[in-house]
């Protein structure tokens, strides 16, 4: 018998394998339904040679030492900061929305200075907020909550950003000043060699089984363990039974191009034109020199593989239910975006699967 079947070879599942067989040497069996490892973070060579993510732009950041460190054992990094345009009126403009981006669309000249005092008479006072169309609301106005974030947010969504949690557009911060890098964390690298190759050095433990193309469901009652970790929907490990928690899927159109260059950064946004909300060329991130260059355009849609839990009250209250049945289960452990239902970030979740492993099993 295993000592741990761990269902998912994404982060959550594949951090929490390594530390289960290096610290306590458990034997651990990961099951995964796609054929390959990584998760959401899986990257690969495309036709072209042109390393590519299959599942979106993964810009590893964080401000966690503990993080960096941990995952420093399995990969070199890369040093970028990643940056992003805004199509906006028919001009690249930089996104988050800073000094140059003001100064850009309406052809003024402002200081930082005076940056401030124009955003302090263009906010509009929200007395509590509440939902992501306020927290854009009280730092910048209508106008400027128009053109970068409602469209885009309503693409992303489906739903209108005041039925969104404020943490969704809370995190894109806004600034005064030049700073152009699309996150303020201290640590923003990507793995040298790609994620898929650090995730193989983090999962090469010969107490470490994997079987991939293997869904849970087809095989939960033929392989015993001594603890079940679980990082797969959460509604899905219980059969639906509250019903079914909302995610949002994500189409990709993957396009090489016969040029070195096709955008000047990573990831440009389109909040207001086209039915994709982004275009992104991973190369600037990932730092590959190469004569080609693969874009891929992200649309997103209801049904497909579940990428986004959706961040708002009502899907947060059917989450409890599931969380509470799922904390009455002693033998089994949830863990991750999917199990937790909750817009992780790659960090967020290495803290959550090192923690869990030294609150619980070590
Ligand atoms: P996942 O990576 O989803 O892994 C879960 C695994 O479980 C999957 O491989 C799945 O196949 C498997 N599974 C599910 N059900 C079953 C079953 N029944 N049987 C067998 N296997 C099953 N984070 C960042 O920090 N920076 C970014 O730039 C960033 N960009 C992102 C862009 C997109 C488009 C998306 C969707 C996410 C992004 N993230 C980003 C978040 C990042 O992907 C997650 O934090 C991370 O991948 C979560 O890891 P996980 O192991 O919890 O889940
Ligand atoms: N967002 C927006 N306009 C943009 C970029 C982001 O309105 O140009 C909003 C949107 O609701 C999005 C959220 O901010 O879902 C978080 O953006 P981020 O780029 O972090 O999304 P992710 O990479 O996780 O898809």
């Amino acid at each position: 018998m295993i000592d741990y079947l761990i269902v998912g070879a994404g982060l959550a599942g594949c951090v929490l394998a390594e530390q289960l067989a290096q610290q306590k040497g458990k034997t651990v069996l990961i099951v995964d339904k796609r054929d390959h490892i990584g998760g959401n973070c899986y990257d690969y060579y495309d036709h072209s040679g042109i390393l590519v993510h299959k599942y979106g732009p993964h810009y590893f950041r964080t401000n966690n030492k503990i993080v960096l460190d941990y995952l420093s054992q399995f990969t070199k990094w890369h040093h970028h900061q990643y940056r992003i345009l805004a199509s906006v009126d028919g001009q690249l403009v930089p996104f988050p929305i800073n000094l140059d981006t003001i100064n850009s669309l309406y052809g003024l000249n402002l200081s930082s200075f005076e940056l401030n005092d124009f955003f302090k008479k263009i906010r509009k006072p929200v007395k509590k907020i509440k939902s992501s169309k306020d927290v854009v609301l009280s730092q910048v106005g209508q106008e400027l909550y128009e053109k970068f974030f409602e469209g885009y947010t309503k693409k992303q969504w489906n739903i209108d950003p005041s039925e969104l949690e404020a943490s969704v557009c809370g995190r894109i911060p806004i600034r005064s000043n030049n700073d152009a890098r699309y996150f303020n964390d201290k640590y923003q690298v990507m793995p040298k060699h790609g994620y898929t190759r650090m995730f193989l050095k983090l999962i090469s433990h010969h107490k470490i089984h994997l079987l991939l193309k293997t869904d849970f469901k087809a095989v939960k009652d033929l392989i015993p363990c001594k603890h079940l970790v679980y990082t797969g929907p959460i509604d899905e490990f219980f059969n639906y039974k509250f019903g079914h928690l909302p995610y949002r899927s994500l189409e990709f159109e993957f396009e090489t191009k016969n040029q070195e260059w096709f955008q000047p950064v990573s990831q440009i946004n389109y909040p207001n034109d086209y039915d994709f909300t982004r275009t992104v060329e991973i190369k600037h991130a990932t730092g590959q020199v190469h004569d080609k260059t693969t874009i891929v355009r992200e649309y997103p849609v209801d049904k497909g593989e579940p990428f986004y839990p959706v961040p708002r009250e009502q899907n947060q209250k059917l989450y409890e239910k599931y969380n509470t049945e799922a904390k009455k289960l002693k033998k089994v452990s949830f863990l991750g975006r999917l199990a937790q239902y909750k817009y992780l970030n790659m960090d967020e979740v290495v803290y959550r699967a090192l923690k869990l492993f030294n609150t619980r099993f070590k």
